[in-house]
């Protein structure tokens, strides 16, 4: 592990070159476009838990409001009744609060503005640029043409004014089916730009909605209500992904038809992480299906899943920060994320000692009874972190993998007649083992040399290894959680003729009931964060109780990315 790295906080600080992002805001500020004015907004729709993608828009966002001494608004695109729920409001404002920001009294729903979207819906009408089209969606859709050859007209284009808004009006009403009628803006239907053929503005939808209730038999469509909910809010610069670059006539051309205040649509690439999928859709298989433990699963690439992961908030604005924004999709390497949390960890995480498989040491020559207490250095990385005392007596746990029968050369942990050091205690020769009838290592056997205690070593011996290990008589048991990559393919849903669901790795959740960890981890409390000796990051389950302690593995303390970017 790097000590080298920039830390996270003159990480964030820094003053990186601009980004195409900032270069227009400038050029908009330079030109007096908004009034020198920076006013941005995150717009979830409350149909699913935030993932690492929106964490990286939210960082965006509210990141250059902060930048530029402006303002962002938390805004829930509520316009689809049938998959919104509170349960996601509640857990997106969480999740954004957690991150670190603050939206003060920015807190806005595009249902809110229904009545107004209406009278706009309305006024646009009037202005013959709006029509009610009573085609089913799959006769509209045989219309739209192709890329390269023009859409066909509807026969209900040309209506009256007066019988659209008659007809929008008991749209409105309720007085007709689902998919039975649309209001659609009357463009062009011979427009390069498929999105521009006539796009449906309103649909019926009989269906209650989380805020709106049973107020509306209409709702808007995505489209309509966006541009118009940024004008309402007076957005500056409204950001958004690739996807959306060619909506963006139409976003722009709604707005100069209905309103004076007109935002400025900007788009950047979405992140995509390797191993893993990032649509609330596919989350939301994964949970329903029980793939997955809920959307909090410390496999799941939702925040809320992170969070219980052991994440930090600052692990994940410097990831967003490294990773910046671009104009082409890419798929950004999730060992960077790994590296960012290991590298925030690192300074901040107490060392402490955890045997995940255990096998009994008995050191034979120390005296049965006695327990002493040895120091600890709680983070070599910190000295303000101080330093903790650890018991230590006759038999302890060793993990079974600093053991061998038979060791090559180049192996410096135990094996029999070897040496090594018990970390912050003595150096102990193993004298023998014992086996089961399987064959199996059952228990260990050493002596320990009285006078090689840390610290104050005048043995004289040298060792090669040290190894961590747990007082057999103050162990606290415990249940760690390991876990892995969800998937086993870096792009599960990139493959056309499989589900990626295929890709799901079987082995991404091992459950370890009994592990050792020393004592001081009984006062541990959830969402606490502890390096364990050579092991890895772990950190405190909410499931924790001192009866039932569980523990979650954050990230091994393996850097793969460190490795990567040192080549490069
Ligand atoms: P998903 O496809 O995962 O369902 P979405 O775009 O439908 O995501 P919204 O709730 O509409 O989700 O998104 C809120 C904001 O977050 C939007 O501005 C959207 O552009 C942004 N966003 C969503 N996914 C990503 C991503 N992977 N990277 C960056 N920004 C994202
Ligand atoms: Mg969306």
């Amino acid at each position: 592990m790097s000590g080298k790295a920039p830390s996270a906080t003159k990480q964030e600080a820094s003053k990186s070159p601009k980004n195409f992002i900032e270069l227009r805001i400038d050029e908009d500020n330079k030109t007096g476009r908004f009034g020198g004015e920076v006013h941005t907004r995150f717009p979830p729709e409350p149909n699913g838990y935030l993932h690492i993608g929106h964490a990286k828009s939210i960082c965006l966002n509210f990141g250059l409001a902060q930048k530029y001494k402006g303002k962002c608004n938390l805004r829930f695109d509520d316009t689809n009744p049938v998959t919104e729920e509170d349960e996601y409001v509640q857990s997106i404002k969480n999740d954004v609060r957690w991150l670190g920001f603050d939206w003060g009294d920015s807190e806005f729903f595009a249902s809110d503005y229904f009545d107004q979207l209406y009278a706009l819906a309305q006024k646009l009408i009037k202005a013959g640029k709006a029509y009610v089209d009573d085609q089913s969606a799959d006769e509209v859709a045989a219309q739209k043409g192709t890329p390269t050859e023009p859409g066909k007209e509807s026969p209900f284009r040309n209506r009256s004014v007066e019988e659209n808004l008659d007809l929008f009006q008991r749209m409105r009403d309720g007085e007709f089916n689902e998919g039975s009628k649309v209001l659609r803006a009357k463009i062009d239907m011979a427009s390069p730009n498929m999105h521009m053929r006539d796009p449906a503005l309103y649909r019926i939808k009989k269906k209650a909605h989380h805020r709106t209730g049973d107020k509306w038999n209409i709702y808007p469509m995505y489209d309509f209500a966006h541009g118009l909910s940024d004008s309402i809010e007076g957005i500056t610069h409204s950001i958004c992904t690739l996807e959306f670059e060619v909506h963006r006539p139409l976003y722009e051309w709604i707005n100069n038809q209905l309103v004076d205040h007109r935002p400025q649509q900007i788009e950047f690439a979405r992140l995509n992480l390797s191993y893993t999928v990032m649509s609330k859709r596919k989350l939301l298989e994964l949970v329903q299906q029980n793939h997955v433990n809920g959307w909090d699963d410390p496999r799941m690439p939702t925040i809320s899943g992170l969070r219980r992961r052991g994440y930090t908030p600052r692990s994940i604005r410097n990831f967003a920060e490294r990773i910046g924004v671009a104009k082409r999709d890419g798929i950004i390497d999730v060992a960077l994320l790994e590296h960012s949390i290991r590298e925030d960890l690192n300074k901040v995480a107490n060392r402490v000692m955890g045997v995940l498989d255990p096998l009994k040491l008995v050191i034979t020559n120390y005296p049965e009874g006695e327990t002493e207490n040895l120091t600890a250095i709680n983070n070599p990385e910190d000295e303000s972190a101080g330093k903790r005392e650890l018991p230590f007596g006759r038999e302890i746990y060793i993990d079974r993998a600093d053991f061998m029968e038979d060791p090559p050369k180049k192996y410096f942990r135990l094996g029999p007649d070897r040496l090594v050091r018990l970390k912050y205690a003595y150096i102990v020769k193993c004298t023998g083992y014992e086996k089961d009838d399987n064959g199996n290592i059952t228990e260990i056997h050493a002596e320990y040399y009285p006078e090689s205690k840390s610290g104050q070593d005048t043995s004289g011996l040298k060792v090669k290894g040290t190894i961590h290990w747990v007082s057999v008589a103050h162990a606290v048991k415990a249940e760690v959680r390991q876990y892995d990559r969800l998937f086993m393919d870096e792009d599960p849903a990139g493959h056309k003729e499989k589900d990626f669901k295929e890709f799901l790795n079987p082995d991404s959740l091992e459950v370890i009931e009994k592990a050792y960890l020393e004592p001081s981890l009984l006062k541990a409390r959830p969402g606490d964060r502890f390096q364990f000796e050579r092991k890895g990051y772990y950190c405190v389950d909410p499931d924790f109780t001192t009866e039932k302690p569980v523990f979650n593995l954050t990230v091994t303390l393996r850097d793969s990315w460190a490795k990567i970017a040192k080549k490069g």
